[in-house]
């Protein structure tokens, strides 16, 4: 039955242009945070339940680029029940953070290569869920270079058949960064031939430090990805308070609500009514009972 009514909310927000229209009680949250995967899925999906979430996120090896762990059928398929029983949302897998598609360097390009494709492969596992993939870093050969080669890389990889659509994260802009604009982003998208297995992953720490005011004015950030991306392509955010303000371009996460993006923003962005249902996702610098007050308190400020 649940299913049933949010698979109609869903339409309706997709249907109507009026938001008002979304009935109360009927709102799905889909709240989680980032977990360690070193005990596997159904581990991580236990610890979600514990901590009061229901989705969240994982890397898929270790951050800095490992081999990955052998895939443990049985522990999916007890995931897969599980998450199942508790209604989770769908999860994000996040790639590791020092791969970089784009990178100058043809054998930092190719070792890229190998753990994306490697990585959605073995999403075909867990099918219809996320993997969180940062565009890159030019390093040096300018952002057009860069858009190229992420589009070009994942066009080699992304195949029909994958069961995962890879999202691409909005980023800071610090250093060489690409995507800390939404129009970077969309010319990845643009280039990408199979535009059904890529979205995007909106992070608030990297939209402010990018320069998008999500606290002085959301709407306006919102309908500019709408107009860019396209809010259809928006399927998760990470939602981080930022160290520093504004424009900063420095990406360093803060606990929500102690930093320059404060507890009010945070809570219009997850109650905002285009947002609803998108899956949110805690990046902020705790342990588990840091990200458990956290998920209670959105949950309670969740309208
Ligand atoms: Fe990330
Ligand atoms: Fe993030
Ligand atoms: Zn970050």
């Amino acid at each position: 039955m649940i299913k049933k009514q949010v698979i109609f909310t869903k339409k309706l927000l997709r249907d109507s242009a009026n938001p008002d229209l979304i009935l109360k009680g009927i709102k799905m949250l889909y709240i989680g945070c980032h977990l360690s995967a070193t005990k596997g899925y159904f581990h991580m999906g236990k610890t979600a339940k514990e901590i009061g979430a229901n989705t969240f996120q994982f890397f898929t090896r270790n951050p800095r680029g490992g081999k990955a762990k052998e895939l443990d059928i049985e522990d999916i398929a007890k995931y897969l029940s599980f998450a199942e029983e508790n209604e989770f949302g769908k999860i994000v897998a996040h790639a590791p953070y020092t791969v970089n598609p784009c990178s100058a360097d043809k054998k930092t390009r190719e070792f890229a290569h190998m753990i994306i494709k490697d990585d959605m492969n073995r999403m075909n596992y867990l099918p219809g869920n996320y993997y969180n993939l940062h565009p890159g870093s030019h390093t040096g050969q300018g952002v057009e270079q860069g858009i190229n080669l992420t589009a070009e890389l994942l066009n080699h990889i992304l195949e029909p058949d994958h069961k995962t659509v890879l999202l691409l994260e909005t980023m800071a802009g610090k250093g060489s960064e690409i995507g800390s604009g939404f129009e970077e982003i969309q010319m990845i998208i643009e280039k990408i031939k199979l535009k059904d297995k890529v979205g995007v992953c909106l992070d608030t720490c990297h939209v402010n430090d990018a320069g998008y005011d999500i606290v002085g004015n959301l709407d306006d950030v919102l309908d500019k990805f709408n107009k860019i991306i396209g809010l259809d392509k928006l399927h998760a955010l990470h939602i981080n308070d930022s160290k520093n303000p504004f424009g900063a371009r420095k990406d360093r996460h803060e606990k929500i609500g102690e930093g320059y993006i404060g507890m009010e923003a945070i809570m219009k962005t997850v109650n905002h009514p285009k947002l609803q249902g998108k899956l949110f996702i805690l990046e902020t610098p705790n342990e588990l009972d840091g990200y458990q007050k956290e998920i209670e308190l959105i949950r309670q400020l969740f309208k």
